[in-house]
């Protein structure tokens, strides 16, 4: 925050400044008048206790009908100890997005009442997630009406509200007793949902009454992790009709169109649980559900919950199949979560309730293995091709050998990201890092697997890690938390290496991208001047064109520069994200103008021209440019057993 300027306040005490300025001038005071003080914090939160919620369980009422302004009014009625202080908390670090992102700024019209009449409320200075509420003695219960007024606008944040669907996260809507576990505070929610509307959850006793869906009482801790999915065109699909516990996809789209699907896409889905189940060999839910938007939008979304996924994705999933294989591993992906993050958990990610602040240093196994199990098991079930598989993974891999950002930040510190940036925009990625941990980890896991297999001669695989870490205690529905040390333990148990080390060097050095597993796995990243079928699919579905390794720029929509590579041609010229390509070499901006343009300039001498708008500037830059086009794509290293082909192939069994 900026220092107070003179800009704003009145002449009068411009005149006093402009007089007291002189005084200074001429007789400085003693020092002890400029002395500062520091402020007394006030006195900490009560910190959570594994103690039931003496006072009984809280009722939380959300109207969910107003979708034109995308408001959810909520009404909440806490039961308190008769004459004592009572501090509310919003729930502000979020399971899932390891961060304190909780959107206590679109938390409104805050009325607190007891016995008919209004409360005062007010906000800690020190923890502005708390309210303190002063409760006259004999009050029982606090009424608490208030409003989350969800973004209208993608600048705001994520739209969760649109004319025809929904996306209710609990957490939004809820204000909760300080000094508890949440898993100690029990609720009784419901949800009223515009007419005609289905609405879907992992929550359990649901009991229509109009409008208004009344669920059975839960734990503070199990709500949150059951948002609702609701919308006015909705399908569900049983994934495993003769499973152990009933898996369903619940869709909710823009349009009824949108919802047709065929036999073969819900095969490769119901394929995904089986392939999961031999993977795993259990699970850790009594049912499951994926709440899948197909919108244009409401938007995209992969959030995980131990018994249901929050997923979104364009409208066009099941009618664009051929092109939008992109998408196609976000099923995978967060489905894994409810092993790998839900039920084990990062002991240090685990907090007893949503305003402990969570540390972030395993995220490269809750989030990087995920990665690795969602891009194979996508492969597993037939969501991917071999093909598509081994096209994503050189992708994956040309970004993380191109990652110059390694030059000063180790993987390992990548972890604090989402603390630290909160995924905003980045203006030079490849040189800041981002949440690096997620595919880099996905490297790493590779790296991992391909030498168990080749030490091993093939009899073991990081399936026997997954299913001996991950897959323990089937049915089991809680939190089993782990360290380095249990996953060194876990990996010891498979084959006995210096597995502490291999993953330290990993996570630690700076300067290189774990790209071992590529060549152990029987193949090498190379270039060509041809993108792979499931590049171009994925960049003619996202309207976005990738010239990283060739002049170092991504593109998107319009030619707008969304990436700069560090130290590329484009960099050196001084090319920066937000501005506009307009024009290549005089001709209006297209990608294949521009991908013919670079081709082009292989076997000549002039450079590459761009005219670029920013705002109201218009700028030139020459790229002498002269390697044609670069894309990468994985090839076959003779001599060495198709690992990757093994670990992309379907499990028998
Ligand atoms: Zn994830």
């Amino acid at each position: 925050m900026g220092a107070l300027t003179l800009k704003g306040m009145g002449l009068m005490h411009k005149t006093l400044w402009r007089a007291s300025l002189a005084a200074i001038a001429f007789s400085l005071p003693p020092a002890a008048a400029f002395a500062q003080q520091i402020a007394p914090l006030p006195p900490p939160i009560a910190s959570p206790q594994d103690l039931a919620y003496p006072a009984g369980p809280i009722t939380l009422d959300v109207d969910a009908t107003d979708t034109a302004r995308h408001i959810f009014r909520v009404h909440e009625a806490i039961p308190v100890a008769a004459g004592q202080a009572v501090t509310l908390l919003y729930p502000r670090w979020l399971p899932g997005n390891h961060s304190p992102s909780g959107p206590i700024f679109q938390m409104t019209g805050l009325e607190v009442s007891a016995n008919g009449q209004r409360l005062e409320w007010r906000r800690d200075t020190a923890d502005v997630y708390a309210l303190h509420i002063d409760a006259p003695p004999g009050v029982t219960a606090l009424d608490l009406r208030f409003q989350y007024v969800s973004p209208t606008a993608a600048p705001q944040g994520r739209i969760t509200m649109t004319d025809v669907m929904l996306d209710l996260q609990w957490n939004a809507v809820v204000l909760y007793p300080a000094g508890y576990y949440a898993s100690r505070i029990r609720v009784i929610p419901s949800v009223k949902l515009p007419d005609g509307w289905t609405g879907y959850t992992a929550l359990d006793g649901a009991r229509p009454d109009g409008a208004t869906t009344h669920y059975g009482e839960t734990a503070l801790d199990v709500l949150v992790d059951s948002p609702i999915y609701a919308g006015r065109y909705t399908k569900q699909v049983d994934l495993d009709p003769h499973g152990p516990a009933p898996v369903r996809l619940d869709v909710v789209a823009d349009r009824p169109d949108q919802l047709v699907m065929s036999e073969a896409q819900i095969a490769a889905h119901r394929n995904l649980v089986t392939q999961a189940y031999r993977l795993y060999g259990s699970h850790h839910y009594d049912h499951y559900d994926f709440l899948f938007s197909l919108s244009d939008r409401m938007g995209g979304n992969g959030l995980e919950h131990h018994r249901s996924s929050e997923d979104g994705v364009q409208g066009d999933y099941f009618t664009s199949w051929d092109t939008y294989s992109s998408a196609r591993d976000l099923l995978p992906h967060e489905y894994t979560h409810s092993w790998n993050g839900k039920y084990r958990r990062p002991f240090d990610l685990w907090t007893p309730n949503y305003n402990v602040p969570m540390q972030d240093t395993l995220l490269w196994v809750y989030e990087g293995q995920t990665q690795y199990w969602g891009y194979v098991l996508a492969a597993r079930s037939g969501l991917h091709s071999r093909q598509q598989a081994l096209d994503a993974l050189a992708l994956t891999a040309a970004t993380y050998d191109a990652r110059v950002g390694h030059d000063w930040r180790p993987l390992q510190d990548t972890t604090n990201d989402p603390i630290i940036a909160q995924r905003r925009p980045q203006g030079w990625r490849s040189w800041q890092r981002s949440e690096d941990y997620y595919s880099e980890g996905q490297l790493i896991w590779l790296d991992v697997d391909t030498l168990i297999r080749e030490r091993t001669h093939g009899a073991k695989s990081l399936d026997d890690f997954a299913r001996a870490f991950f897959g323990v205690h089937n049915g089991a529905f809680n939190e089993d938390t782990f360290t380095f040390d249990d996953v060194v333990a876990a990996l010891n148990h498979v084959t006995p290496y210096d597995w502490a080390a291999f993953l330290r060097t990993r996570l630690d050095r700076r300067g290189q991208a774990p790209l071992d597993g590529l060549a152990r796995g029987g193949y090498r990243l190379v270039y060509t001047e041809e993108r792979s079928a499931f590049q171009r699919d994925a960049e003619s579905h996202g309207k976005t064109a990738d010239f990283m390794y060739s002049i170092g720029l991504s593109l998107g929509e319009g030619g707008v520069i969304n990436q700069v590579q560090w130290d590329s041609p484009a960099f050196n010229q001084g090319m920066f994200v937000g501005a506009n390509i307009i024009a290549v070499n005089g001709d209006a901006y297209s990608a294949d103008g521009l991908r013919r343009a670079v081709t082009a300039a292989k076997t000549g001498h002039d450079p590459i021209e761009l005219l670029v708008k920013n705002g109201d500037q218009y700028q030139t830059y020459a790229l002498d440019y002269h390697g044609g086009l670069r894309f990468p794509h994985l090839q076959r290293l003779p001599g060495v057993p198709d690992r990757l082909g093994e670990i992309f192939s379907a499990r028998a069994r």
